[in-house]
This record gives C-alpha cells, structure tokens and sequence, in this order.
C-alpha cells in the first residue's frame, strides 16, 4: 500500500471525484483528472497521413507518392508546410480538450502535451521554438489562461510568443470552412520577439485544428516576417471525410 493509493481510497469516499472526460467515479483522483480507460481510448491518426493537413489518406496514397498529399492539399495552396494531431477531435479526446478549455481544468494539459510530445516527435525534430496560437487578450482575460500556450508548455522547446491577436474574432465554432478563413484572415500580427525568428523553423501550436484556417493566418504572418518552415501540432484535428 503506498501512500496514494491511501490516499486515492479517502478521496474517492469523501470527494468522489469523477473523470473529466466521462464523469464516472475515478478510482485513482491523484493520477489526474481523467481516468486511464478515457487516456487509452484516444485514437490516433495513424500513418499514412497527408503530409500537409494531417489527415488519413488511403493506404495506397503514401505507396505512389513521395510527399503524400490528400485531394483538398492538392487543390489548394497551404502556408503550412506540415501538420499533426494527436487524433481526431472525437470521443475521450474532445472531452478532454474541453474540459481544459471551457471547465478551467488547466492540469489536462500537462498529459495532453506529453501525449503530444510523443506522437509529434517528428515534428518537433530540428524547429527553433513554438509558437502558441493567441488568443486575443480580452478572451484571455475572460478565460483566465491560453490553452494553447499551456500545451506549448509541456513540448520540451522552447516557447516564443512571436505572435499576438489584434482583433476579437467571432468565435469560429459553427461557421462553415469559407467563413472561418475569412473570420481569422488579418487577425493576427507579429510581436517583438516574432521578429527575430527570420530563417527559423518553428512549430505552432494550438488545441484543436479544425478547418486549418487559424494555423493557415498564423503560418501566413509568420512567412512574411521571414520564418522558412511552419509546421503545426495540435491536440486535436477535425478530420475530413476522405474523398
Ligand atoms: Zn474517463
Ligand atoms: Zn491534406
């Protein structure tokens, strides 16, 4: 019996906390705020992926090309050069990023940043520094903390604001993809410190990434400031139906 585990019993009798992911009674509260049932239950988006988005390509994809790209990757021009998620934004892991997020539980963020130190290893191979995505202070201020930066945190590299919000953009859940690129398009600028990243590569790095039009603004302010790689890792991915 060592002393958590005593510990774990007294809590779970007097407090009993539930997992932030799916609200049954954690049986160990001082191994995190969500179970290992929801940690191991997270999907990863396996290769082969589109070397650009991120995304699931068809196995025979990776086989007949040497940069793997998906169809929408081909058809349009993308400032990032490579992106990664842990997995889709589904099930245990969009509870989780949820919970960080919207229910103030900030202690997510060091096993979801560890989660994304392993599966982004490559991505982090040879970059400068990360760069979090902002947030625009007023929803700092009404959140508290930038999840993002908190994520950037637990990566092991290290973290520049190089980047600041200067407007407040509406939020981008539940507009559709055209919308979103035109809703964050010129929101972001460099800072100070973002000036001294020319001829660097750099990561940037956010919670979720839906239709990539953030990363893509992001990656756009970068570039111009002379920045010659832009790759992205986020928690999450909102994945698109293959076609
Ligand atoms: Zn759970
Ligand atoms: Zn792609």
């Amino acid at each position: 019996m060592v002393w958590s585990d005593a510990i774990d019993a007294v809590l779970s009798v007097v407090i009993a906390p539930s997992c932030a992911a799916c609200d049954e009674l954690l049986e160990h509260p001082t191994r995190g705020a969500v179970c290992e049932r929801c940690w191991q239950s997270i999907v990863p988006l396996t290769p082969p992926l589109c070397d650009r988005c991120g995304d699931p390509l068809p196995a025979w994809r990776s086989i007949s090309l040497p940069l793997a790209r998906c169809p929408r990757c081909r058809r349009t021009q993308r400032v990032v050069d490579r992106s990664r998620a842990i997995g889709p934004y589904d099930g245990a892991l969009r509870a989780i990023v949820h919970a960080m997020k919207y229910e103030g539980r900030r202690s997510l963020a060091k096993p979801l940043g560890a989660l994304m130190r392993h599966r982004g290893a490559d991505m982090l191979d040879g970059i400068a520094c990360v760069v979090p995505v902002p947030l625009h202070p007023s929803r700092r201020r009404e959140r508290g903390f930038n999840q993002a930066v908190d994520l950037a945190n637990q990566l092991g590299v290290p973290v520049i604001a190089a980047l600041r919000r200067t407007r407040a953009t509406a939020t981008q859940t539940g507009l559709p993809a055209a919308r979103r690129h035109r809703n964050v398009r010129d929101a972001f600028a460099l800072t100070r410190a973002g000036r001294r990243l020319a001829g660097a590569r750099v990561l940037v790095v956010d919670d979720v990434s839906t239709t990539g039009a953030t990363l893509e603004a992001c990656a756009r302010v970068l570039k111009e400031a002379g920045v010659v790689e832009v790759r992205a890792l986020t928690a999450a991915r909102v994945v698109s139906s293959p076609r």
